[in-house]
């Protein structure tokens, strides 16, 4: 494992983090035994968040006597003062720390949400008092929209950005990679594997460590989640040609019509299940046609109600044609039932 400035906070942390909304599904004993095994490896990078239900606790109580030893980050996704405050002590409290090593607003992906943040009375008010007492050390920001991820780095504030990042939204690349390395702002790569679009771990982490400044935090749940992972980073990185070609075969087998499974086109006033329609086929190639079919039937037979009014495409930060795939991916599901009758 290899150590690397993280943004301009004169702190060194370990190049791979670990992302931690996967050991909610975990026993308490068993989220201890992953996280201290990523402890073990040499992992010092935690982020967790007070929206994960019970993952700060478990880090807390996991983590406590190794504390002084790692970089604890959370977040809220409280936009006023007041109640960023009391986040702030509650993370405290569940992380069972005294200081919380970054604190992030949590998915700030529209500009309304960033002005009441940044308002009087807003959340930015809190956090900056916070770290005045001593409670928060570094402010970093999180979002799927790169327009507004572009402008946090930008602005100053903030010594990291949390942005979707992998081989297949290649745009974070392209534009927000060498404006955060510019300004000295760290990247924080979620979604290394593009919310389950891409199978070869192997494949994601070769692109993931070919891009400095870039720390990427995948989730664990289990001790072997953590070895397997943790095994991509034992060698030096080598992206060969066929990594690059089979890259790019992901890519345009996806094409320009990928869902982030980000949730921010619901709801639907018709009750459309919007994510579970967008990813049919991606499910169906994962699962098998005759397993997916049965296992989305009641997310899918609510594709019909779409009126294609439009909204949801509004709402989308990658603005895709949602009415005219739903339509696509519902014959897509249809057929496969046809073929299981
Ligand atoms: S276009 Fe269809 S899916 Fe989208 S909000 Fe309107 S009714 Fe719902
Ligand atoms: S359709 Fe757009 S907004 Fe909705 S989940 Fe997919 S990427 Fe996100």
């Amino acid at each position: 494992m290899q150590y690397f400035p993280f943004g301009t906070t004169g702190v060194s942390v370990s190049e791979l983090g670990f992302g931690a909304i996967p050991i909610i599904r975990l026993s308490f004993a068993e989220a201890e035994r992953t996280l201290r095994r990523a402890c073990d490896l040499g992992i010092t990078l935690f982020d967790t968040a007070n929206a994960y239900h019970d993952s700060e606790e478990k880090i807390g109580r996991a983590l406590a006597p190794v504390r002084d030893t790692i970089f604890l980050a959370t977040k809220t996704m409280k936009r006023d003062a007041a109640s960023a405050a009391e986040h702030i002590d509650l993370s405290l409290r569940r992380l069972n720390t005294d200081y919380i090593d970054l604190f992030q607003f949590h998915q700030v992906a529209l500009e309304k949400d960033w002005e009441k943040i940044m308002a009087p009375g807003g959340a930015m008010e809190a956090v900056l008092e916070a770290q005045k007492a001593g409670k928060i050390r570094f402010i970093g920001i999180t979002s799927h929209s790169l327009s507004m991820a572009k402008k946090y780095v930008e602005s100053g504030l903030f010594v990291s950005i949390q942005f979707p990042f992998n081989f297949i939204e290649t745009d974070a690349a392209k534009e927000l990679h060498p404006l955060a390395r510019e300004k000295g702002v760290a990247i924080l790569a979620m979604k290394p594997f593009a919310g389950g679009a891409i199978t070869d771990a192997a494949l994601a982490f070769k692109y993931l460590r070919s891009h400095e400044n870039l720390f990427p935090i995948p989730g664990y749940d289990s001790v072997e989640s953590v070895e397997q992972i943790v095994a991509f980073y034992e060698k030096p990185n080598e992206v060969t040609g066929n990594d690059l070609a089979a890259m790019e075969a992901v890519r345009s087998e996806l094409g320009g019509q990928f869902c982030r499974r980000c949730e921010y086109c619901q709801p639907c006033p018709q009750g459309v299940s919007i994510t579970q329609g967008m990813i049919y086929p991606l499910l169906a190639s994962r699962m098998s046609p005759e397993v997916a079919s049965e296992f989305a039937s009641a997310g899918m037979d609510t594709l019909p109600k779409c009126t294609e009014c439009g909204a949801c495409v509004k709402k989308c930060p990658y603005t895709l044609p949602i009415p005219s795939m739903l339509k696509k991916h519902y014959d897509l599901y249809l057929g496969h039932r046809k073929a299981k009758a």
